[in-house]
């Protein structure tokens, strides 16, 4: 993606940062590897040890020392310190090692690192924008050094599956926008965090001395809604096209703020929609292992939020499109949430319950009660209970179905419904199964099964790119759909017969790419990109991505 424009002139040719400035400036610092050349035109004769390194040489170094650290919240402290000083040898050793690194820069390393962020806060990056601010918010973005495509927003009040952590959320907004700029070549300087931060109801949080929020409850009612919309209209002022993405809101804003400007804005919630979409492709990938077809699938989710309605939506239209009327689809899918099976008539069910709040069934309190009255073919767990799916849930699954689909797709992994160990034991080794967080290959019975995560990351990243590459007006439920399918026709047949729904992690900027391209080209059919269709919608993704290189 070319460099947007920095709105302050930091650097033209004739006064382009030099000396020990340049440094200091993570976009355009190489560190040990700036050429003699550089060196004595630049001002830096002096300031650095006199060996020049290779970038190659620099990341293996990187990698070296992230090794030799004990634990995993150390490690995401020193990558988050190589990205305040290096932001291309940062994006060079994420590229290269997405594997390894994802884990550590996102989930499920980054919940802990939200839960300790007061204690390890460094160097602030991106934008906190709080209800003091209120009056004064477009004056307030426009600090921010750079023109803005993508914004990832949260208000902190639901970080992964571990509640309300107020503005310590921001580390959620900085580790999707590196996977966008990793995953998707997304360029960084185009990419903005931001925390609305609207107060917090964690007492713990409240009480803390190392908490960098404000110290009040959460703003709720009106005064939320007209603070949420001010910053609405001057994101999209400030920054004209910018892609907002909704991060981690809790369910009741969540669906909320998505209905609310998702006909006007370009908008989308991931947790929503791309965990839907990455299910989707994960069920399809299933599918094809088992021979089955998706309208004739009964799915159960454990949880009845944004992740279960949003995958439970998706699914509901991918079942239409294969010849289901939408009452026979909508009947094929149900919810399980904390107050028992979601059926017709019990009162104070929430408005994105309704659909799937089917009549004609006694209430089920439990889970296991409910798999063996429902008989599903897949469950899937969005519920962040973590073990919920126990050993006597997995052998009913396996009872029921010759090749039972089980996702465990809560995160952190503490909040797993189950181990992929636990799947694939429980199932006899006959569970098709995706996990939310990382785990290693299991061995069972001398077969050797390769979980891979139902993470969003393989589908917002190119959702991203293809959106700003066509400079789409909105976000469409059709651009998600095309991205399912598209992941899913990434898997290989070898991917399959290892037990793997999704495809490889290191191939992801060519899934990115042609996810990107997807939703682009629906974009183009809709009407609603900037301009026609390119002869080649794929090249034009291409020629916008960033290459982490110097
Ligand atoms: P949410 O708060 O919107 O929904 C949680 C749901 O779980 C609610 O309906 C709640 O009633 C239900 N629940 C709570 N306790 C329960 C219990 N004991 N039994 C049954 N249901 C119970 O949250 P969400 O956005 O839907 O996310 C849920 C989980 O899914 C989180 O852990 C999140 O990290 C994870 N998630 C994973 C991915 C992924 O890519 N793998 C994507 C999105 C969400």
């Amino acid at each position: 993606m070319n460099r947007p424009a920095r709105v302050v002139a930091q650097s033209t040719s004739s006064d382009s940062p030099q000396g020990m400035t340049l440094l200091r400036d993570p976009l355009l610092n190489k560190g040990t590897a700036f050429t003699e050349a550089e060196r004595e035109a630049l001002g830096l004769r002096g300031l650095l040890p006199p060996c020049v390194l290779t970038m190659e040489t620099q990341a293996q170094r990187v990698l070296t020392n992230l090794r030799t650290l004990p634990t995993d919240l150390e490690k995401y402290v020193a990558l988050n310190a190589l990205h305040d000083r290096n932001e291309a040898l940062f994006f060079r050793v994420v590229v290269d090692n997405i594997d390894e690194i994802q884990p550590i820069i996102y989930t499920p390393t980054v919940g802990l690192a939200c839960q300790k962020f007061g204690l390890i806060f460094q160097r602030p990056r991106g934008m906190f924008i709080s209800s003091r601010d209120r009056g004064q918010i477009a004056e307030i973005l426009k600090n921010w050094p750079y023109s803005a495509k993508l914004i990832v927003v949260t208000d902190g009040e639901r970080i992964l599956g571990l509640g309300d952590l107020g503005a310590n959320g921001m580390g959620i907004p900085v580790g999707k926008l590196s996977l966008y700029s990793a995953c998707a070549g997304v360029h960084p300087e185009a990419c903005l965090p931001i925390v609305l931060d609207v107060g917090t109801n964690n007492e713990e949080l409240l009480n803390d001395p190392y908490y960098l929020g404000l110290r009040e409850r959460r703003l709720t009612g009106e005064a939320y809604d007209s603070f949420v919309d001010e910053f609405m209209q001057a994101a999209r002022k400030t920054f004209p096209g910018v892609l907002i993405q909704f991060e981690d809101f809790a369910n009741h804003s969540a669906f909320k703020l998505l209905h609310k400007y998702r006909d006007e804005a370009c908008v989308f919630n991931d947790d929503i929609q791309g965990t839907a979409a990455v299910a989707l492709a994960g069920l399809f990938s299933a599918l094809r292992v088992n021979g089955g077809k998706l309208k004739d699938q009964k799915i159960l989710f454990l949880g009845a939020g944004e992740a279960a309605t949003g995958i439970a939506d998706l699914v509901v239209s991918a079942m239409m499109a294969e010849g289901a009327s939408e009452a026979e689809a909508l009947r094929r899918n149900w919810l399980v949430d904390s107050r028992g099976l979601v059926v017709g008539g019990r009162e104070g069910l929430s408005g994105h319950k309704l659909r799937y709040a089917h009549t004609g069934q006694a209430p089920i309190s439990d889970f296991l009660t409910a798999i063996k009255t429902l008989k599903p073919t897949a469950i899937i767990g969005v519920a962040a209970v973590g073990g919920a799916f126990t050993p006597e849930v997995l052998e009913a699954m396996a009872e029921l179905n010759e090749q039972p689909i089980v996702f465990a797709l809560s995160n952190p992994t503490s909040k797993a419904e189950c181990s992929a160990e636990d799947a694939y034991r429980y199932t006899k080794g006959r569970a098709l199964f995706a996990c939310g967080s990382p785990y290693d290959p299991v061995t069972l019975n001398g077969r050797s099964f390769v979980p891979r995560q139902g993470n969003n990351s393989y589908i917002f990243p190119g959702v991203g790119l293809g959106v700003i590459a066509s400079g789409s007006k909105l976000v469409t439920d059709e651009m998600f759909m095309a991205a399912a399918h598209t992941l899913a026709n990434c898997v290989g047949k070898e991917d399959l017969a290892q037990g793997s729904l999704y495809p490889a992690l290191p191939r992801i900027r060519e899934v990115s790419v042609r996810i990107a391209a997807a939703v682009a080209d629906v974009a183009y059919q809709r009407g609603l990109a900037d301009g026609p269709a390119p002869n080649d919608v794929k090249a034009l993704v291409q020629s916008q991505m960033y290459e982490p290189h110097y």
